[in-house]
């Protein structure tokens, strides 16, 4: 399964919308440049103004009034330009940073399980390919369009007052424009696609062999490797060639059309005034006009090109957006700190129960051990009972309320899931410690610190609290980094947690000293522990035994092993191991 891709409509909507909200910033863009265009068309219309007064006889005080106006108008457009930029420049970061920061708000709150059963990888190629070549046609392509559009519309329109007659002649490259732009633009996109696919694909096959030397050097994989790497540099090569192919068309084509629009200009105009229908004069202006028009032309045709391609990022990016919420919050208040799963069932592919109906329930307080082999459901059971994902059948109820009825930070509240993963998020200490509590002020951030054993070595950095670490910021180690996720448990405050050490990547001494913060965070809270060693369990209230996705034993473990069943057996051989 794949993160959808909005289609046509709903792109056009959305772009549709943010120039709606963008409308009044939008104007203003619009007016300055038409503006700075309306001066920029002066030149030529001087020029053929003298030209016309020349051949007529003037007065030099005539060809210096015309020449001041002349250089009056290049100085306002300069100026003109300049606002006119800086309004489109700032218009585009604008629109840029609400786009990024409404897909990280997407990003941040999508069902877990869609993420999950769709891979990372779509999600941050998205987060980071899309979202760059959106940027780049958002920040200087969207400005830049309306600029072209604006300037060409008025040249344009300015040659057709002067002269219609000498202006049609402008128009005679636009059909083999038209047909070469329409023919390159069709086969572009896929084109480029294609390109940066290859080189994708290159760049994973040449990581990947430079990662895995050893391991390649060891199975005597080399040639195989090279194997791939020559035919990704092939597929590259010939992708390049197709986009290369591509241009040796457009670029010829686009070039004579501009050598022959102001030629085609020149001899019809000079024709038509040889015999006085037109002055020399309006000739020369409608000339300089169409030299002028090839310009944002040539800019235009370039940002048609890049805004299509941006237009399938932007699919892509508006895509998110349009996965279903797994869940619905239901105003309702729990009563009680009371955990109970019944006939729990969950499936990560249709048809497949991975846990077959569990029956659990959990005293406030309580701590449970759940032990089992590798496979049999724990994690799965424990994200259930954190309500990470919504159980496919049964429920899951704190004081008698489905966990998924209650809205996600209301949820942290009650029952949080801690893994071992420890990710330090790129900010201040106390930034990373906020995303628990938004509102907690230091005192209560050094409080929490101080419950998992962390104050000593905070309180020792150069800034303390408001050291900045994350990457590029002070180094944590991997045990601080936990105590820093152990803390802000703290201040999220929930009655129950579920531990689930499945990813523990930590050297048995930082483990053990992390117990001891640990346990500051365990007192007085319902504990959920998935025991993968099981000296953890043997200190629980009781022990449940997962297998197959059933809970095949629960109880205490001293009648656990008094019983002589699985439990017992497992915990007689991991004592002899
Ligand atoms: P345990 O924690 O006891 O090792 P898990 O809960 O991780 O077991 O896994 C239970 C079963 O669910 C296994 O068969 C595993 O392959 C499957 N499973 C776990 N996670 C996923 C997932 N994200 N997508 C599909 N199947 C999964």
């Amino acid at each position: 399964m794949r993160l959808p891709i909005a289609d046509g409509a709903a792109t056009r909507a959305y772009t549709a919308r943010l120039f709606r909200e963008h409308r009044r910033p939008l104007t203003k863009i619009a007016v300055l440049h038409t503006l700075a265009a309306v001066a920029g068309l002066a030149g030529p219309w001087i020029l053929g103004r003298l030209v016309d007064a020349v051949s007529d006889g003037t007065t030099v005080g005539y060809v210096n009034s015309m020449i001041a106006i002349g250089a009056g108008a290049v100085l306002a457009q300069t100026v003109l330009i300049r606002f006119a930029q800086r309004s489109s420049m700032l218009f585009g970061e604008m629109v840029f940073a609400e786009l990024r920061e409404e897909f990280i708000e997407t990003v941040t709150s999508l069902p877990l399980s869609t993420v999950e059963r769709a891979g990372t990888g779509d999600l941050v190629a998205r987060t980071t390919n899309d979202i760059n070549k959106l940027q780049h046609a958002v920040r200087f392509g969207v400005p830049r369009v309306v600029v072209a559009v604006v300037t060409i519309t008025l040249t344009v329109v300015a040659s057709l007052l002067l002269s219609p007659l000498v202006a049609v002649a402008m128009f005679v490259g636009v059909p083999s424009l038209v047909l070469v732009v329409r023919w390159y633009l069709r086969r572009a996109t896929p084109a480029y696609l294609r390109e940066s696919a290859a080189y994708a694909e290159l760049n994973g096959t040449i990581t990947e062999s430079v990662e895995g030397a050893r391991t390649i050097d060891a199975l005597r994989l080399t040639r195989r490797r090279m194997g791939r790497v020559r035919a990704d540099l092939s597929e590259a090569f010939e992708a390049e060639a197709a986009t290369l192919n591509l241009r040796t068309v457009l670029f010829p084509t686009v070039d004579l059309t501009f050598v022959l629009a102001p030629v085609a200009v020149l001899l019809w105009g000079g024709w038509l005034a040889s015999n006085e229908h037109v002055t020399f004069g309006v000739v020369t202006t409608i000339v300089m006009y169409t030299y002028q028009v090839t310009g944002p032309v040539w800019e235009l045709i370039f940002w048609l090109d890049e805004i299509q391609v941006a237009a399938t990022s932007l699919a892509r990016v508006v895509g998110v957006q349009l996965v279903d919420p797994d869940r619905e919050a239901h105003p309702a208040e729990p009563e009680g700190a009371d955990l109970v799963a019944q006939d729990l069932r969950y499936a990560y592919r249709e048809g497949h129960d991975v846990l077959h109906g569990i029956d659990l329930a959990l005293a406030p307080g309580e701590r449970l051990a759940v032990v089992g082999p590798s496979g049999a459901g724990k994690s799965t059971l424990g994200r259930m009972l954190a309500g990470i994902h919504p159980p496919t059948g049964g429920s899951v109820r704190v004081g008698g309320v489905p966990l998924v009825d209650l809205p996600l930070d209301e949820l942290r509240g009650h029952v949080a899931l801690v893994t071992q993963e420890h990710h330090v998020f790129v900010g201040t200490l106390a930034d990373n410690l906020r995303l628990a509590d938004e509102h907690a002020d230091d005192d209560a951030l050094r409080r929490s610190l101080e419950a998992v054993d962390a104050w000593s070595w905070v309180e020792a950095l150069p800034d303390g609290l408001a050291t900045e670490v994350g990457s590029g910021g002070a180094a944590l180690t991997p045990a601080q980094a936990q105590q820093v996720a152990l803390a802000r448990l703290v201040l999220l405050d929930p009655h129950t947690l579920v531990l689930d050490e499945a990813t523990s990547l930590l050297d048995p001494r930082a483990a053990r000293h992390l117990e001891r913060s640990l346990n500051g965070v365990l007192a007085g809270r319902t504990v959920v522990a998935i025991a993968h060693r099981l000296h953890t369990a043997h200190d629980a209230d009781r022990v449940a035994v997962v297998d197959g996705g059933r809970i095949s034993e629960i109880g205490p473990h001293e009648e656990l092993v008094a019983a002589g069943g699985d439990y017992a057996a497992l915990w007689h051989s991991w004592q002899h191991e």
